[in-house]
């Protein structure tokens, strides 16, 4: 892989999204140059079509190569990134479900529209009163895995939602909302009759909204996986994408800190460039450690689920570490600029919108430190017996 050429891309890439007026047109033209340089192909496990990573299984993404990718499409455009990374959120779990069973040749056709860009990927697990907490997820399946399956049930903040192909949407196939057990993953077309979607806006481009699914019928093998193994595709899921939203905030926030850094050079007051004042010196000082860690801890944990090995609070850190510190350092940089920090179009402005949602997507920051707690007492707790 080749990071100036990755660089490279994402520059003229950026170019030709900013140069098209609207989020659904500009999210179509991030998909078509997404697929013609060939870079969709890492969003999917090679034994699917997409690329093979050194050391990583074909039946895997590689996590080091995501994070490379995004870090690189965040600094030139957040658009060019989401399209990136939601063409594998929405279609990973097939792979994890056909791991468990049986490989239908519908789902080589899926993946053959998400590598081409023809098929737009979304992952809705999300509910009104399902967010942190999945367990509460009340969609429900209802049939059996020898006659199919009828879908009900409404999901909200759904990236994708009224422009994706299909949906893979988690759903209670047993029990009551708050059991962990009993959920299951389906594969949802967007075409099927009873699937509806109301588009919403957030506050920086995004494409998503709320999907409804009211009496969708659906064939047994649209089950991903085996019925009630569904928290478990969608955990999974979760484990291999989160550590590359650090990389997306890394990439936001580096662009915040060279954008800062440009301004503070040039920008004179008092008779002096802004870059000659110690307390801006500082900034700059505390913005680069931050950053220098954030990257460390992302590569850690990226090495470590490349590995396989159990990474889960490696992930909670780099995840929580980096997109914390990604709001704070676009925070400086608009603060850097004076009033063209809060003008709109202004770069600085557009990062400081954009980096917020990393926060609270793919587990909050408080989801994340819940973990971590829980991980540093289970340390202690075990050297305590010792
Ligand atoms: C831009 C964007 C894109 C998204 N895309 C998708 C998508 O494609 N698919 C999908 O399924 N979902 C998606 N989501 C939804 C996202 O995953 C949820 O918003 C997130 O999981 C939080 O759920 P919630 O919004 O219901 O907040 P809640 O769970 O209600 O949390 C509200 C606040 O309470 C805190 N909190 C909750 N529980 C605890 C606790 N036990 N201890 C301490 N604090 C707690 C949270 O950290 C948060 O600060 C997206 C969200 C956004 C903003």
């Amino acid at each position: 892989m080749n990071l100036s050429e990755l660089e490279a891309f994402a520059r003229t890439a950026a170019e030709r999204i900013e140069a098209v007026e609207g989020e659904g047109e500009q999210a179509q033209v991030a998909l078509q140059v997404l697929a013609e340089g060939g870079w969709l192909r890492w969003t999917v496990p090679a034994a699917w079509g997409g690329a093979q990573h050194a050391g990583v299984s074909a039946e895997r993404i590689g996590v080091r190569a995501l994070c490379d990718a995004r870090k690189t499409f965040t600094y030139a455009s957040g658009m060019l990134d989401v399209m990136f990374v939601e063409q594998g959120l929405g279609s990973f779990p097939i792979a994890l479900g056909a791991a468990q069973g049986d490989r239908a040749p519908w789902m080589e056709a899926v993946f053959q529209g998400v590598l081409a860009g023809t098929t737009i990927s979304a992952f809705a697990l999300t509910e009104t009163g399902a967010g942190s907490d999945l367990a509460a997820v009340a969609t429900r399946a209802e049939g059996n895995a020898e006659q199919g399956w009828v879908l009900n049930g409404e999901k909200t903040f759904i990236s994708n939602a009224g422009i994706a192909g299909f949906y893979t949407v988690l759903a209670r196939t047993q029990g009551q909302p708050g059991d962990r057990d009993g959920l299951s993953m389906f594969y949802v077309p967007a075409e099927a009759e009873g699937v509806s979607v109301e588009r919403f806006a957030v506050m920086a481009p995004h494409p998503i909204g709320t999907v409804r699914f009211e009496g969708v019928r659906l064939e047994p093998d649209q089950c991903l996986g085996a019925p009630g193994k569904g928290m478990a595709i969608a955990l999974g899921t979760l484990a291999t994408f989160r550590t590359s939203v650090a990389a997306a905030a890394l990439g936001f926030s580096r662009r915040a800190f060279d954008e800062s850094v440009r301004h503070l050079e040039q920008r004179v007051q008092f008779g002096r460039p802004l870059s000659a004042f110690q307390g801006l010196r500082f900034d700059l000082a505390e913005m680069d450690v931050r950053l220098r860690a954030g990257e460390l801890l992302m590569q850690e944990a990226a090495e470590l689920v490349d590995l396989e090995v159990d990474s889960g609070t490696e992930v909670a850190r780099a995840k929580y570490y980096a997109t914390e510190n990604a709001s704070w350092i676009c925070d400086r940089a608009v603060q850097h600029l004076g009033g063209l920090g809060v003008k709109r179009g202004q770069i600085v402005e557009r990062l400081y919108r954009e980096v917020r949602a990393l926060r609270i997507y793919e587990g909050t920051s408080e989801v994340q430190k819940l973990l971590l707690g829980k991980a540093a007492l289970e340390r202690f707790r075990e050297r305590s017996v010792d």
